[in-house]
């Protein structure tokens, strides 16, 4: 059995609280949200926090507010089975409740929140192991060793990027808001995942997630599609995100879409992949292809197949490396398909 190793647990009731501890405790600290992530982790001797600091009893960030035609305010520690389950998101931003819908089981989407997905700890066949596997292959470059075992050569770590929710918030333009003793910031999610394993986040340690912002509808309209080997729970081993918006197009009184995209011409566009790198990928040669045109069979073809160019997957997750690759041109025809 792996146990939790020894740590001390708080539980602020405010955010002012919450940051105080984190700053004081030091780089030693960390906050939990449902833990699905944090804790394993920690069994496995991934992560050793001697301090952990919950964000669950935080009032702030167990709301959701705002709607469609004005834009959303979703609390990081709303889990992610009340975002399913939320009328107005359902509505309003349908993408994310099913692309939440897809993430884990039910039992740890009770537990997981969107603010824990969005600042997942990046994965890999020789990192997600215990601590005697890992030892036996004397460690790597992410934790406690000095080399890459999928490019040995390598002194960046290629650990993947495997959220649901990141490629989806790129797509869509969401922003973060981080706070800490010293102040505020709001962070595009286009800018906030580094292209490295090891250090992935544009996020300080003392910094808390506390709200994620979604743009108005305001006439657009995204997809996720997202390739996993057992369809009732996995990580995605590619995820493809797809968001147009129409010119001059007709609008609900809501601000979603009255028309059908291939009845409008595009006027802007993008697509991101997940699951495949430390970062998520937005693919510009495939929104070129789209921009200025109806979405028709030609334009869907040129963007996964710009899809298909970009995506590099390596091996150290599941499925051979290659046939992910392939699934790029597929998966974006869908994404894209699911929008028409
Ligand atoms: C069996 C299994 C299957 C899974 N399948 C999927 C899947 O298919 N797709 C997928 O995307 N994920 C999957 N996950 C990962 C995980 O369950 C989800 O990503 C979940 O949303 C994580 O949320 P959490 O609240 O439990 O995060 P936690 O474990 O609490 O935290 C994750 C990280 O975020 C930090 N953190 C959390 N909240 C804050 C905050 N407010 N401010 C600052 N830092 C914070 C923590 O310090 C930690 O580093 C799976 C996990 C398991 C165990
Ligand atoms: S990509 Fe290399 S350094 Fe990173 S976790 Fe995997 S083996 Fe370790």
């Amino acid at each position: 059995m792996m146990r939790l190793p020894k740590f001390s647990y708080r539980t602020p009731r405010t955010i002012a609280e919450a940051v105080k501890i984190v700053a004081d405790a030091g780089p030693e600290a960390q906050f939990v949200a449902g833990g699905t992530d944090l804790y394993p982790n920690m069994k496995r001797r991934q992560q050793t926090p001697k301090t952990v600091i919950s964000v669950m009893r935080l009032p702030e960030l167990n709301q959701v507010t705002g709607h469609g035609a004005q834009g959303l305010v979703i609390g990081a520690s709303v889990t992610l089975t009340d975002i399913i389950e939320n009328e107005i998101i359902k509505r309003d931003y349908p993408v994310i409740a099913s692309a939440a819908r897809t993430i884990s089981t039910p039992i740890l989407r009770n537990m997981g929140t969107i603010g824990g997905n969005l600042l997942l700890d990046t994965r890999c066949n020789y990192y997600d192991q215990n601590y005697e596997w890992r030892k036996g292959i004397n460690f790597c470059l992410k934790k406690d060793g000095d080399v890459c075992w999928v490019a040995p050569g390598s002194s960046k770590c290629w650990a993947v990027q495997s959220s649901d929710l990141v490629p989806v918030m790129v797509a869509i333009g969401a922003k973060l808001r981080l706070v800490s003793t010293l102040g505020e910031r709001m962070i595009d999610a286009a800018g906030f995942y580094n292209d490295d394993g090891i250090d992935y986040l544009k996020k300080r340690p003392d910094e808390l997630l506390v709200d994620i912002r979604l743009p108005p509808t305001n006439g657009w309209r995204a997809s996720y599609q997202k390739l996993r080997r057992r369809g009732a729970f996995d990580f995605p081993v590619l995820g493809v995100a797809a968001w147009i918006k129409l010119d001059g197009q007709a609008k609900n009184a809501d601000g979603t879409s009255a028309l059908p995209a291939s009845s409008g011409r595009i006027e802007d566009a993008k697509l991101v992949l997940g699951g495949i790198a430390p970062s998520p990928i937005e693919v510009n040669d495939a929104a070129n292809a789209l921009i200025g045109h109806p979405l028709n069979d030609d334009q869907i073809q040129a963007a996964a197949e710009a899809c298909y160019i970009k995506a590099r997957p390596l091996d150290n997750t599941d499925f051979v490396y290659q046939w992910r690759k392939q699934k790029a041109r597929q998966y974006t025809i869908r994404a894209l398909e699911e929008l028409r």
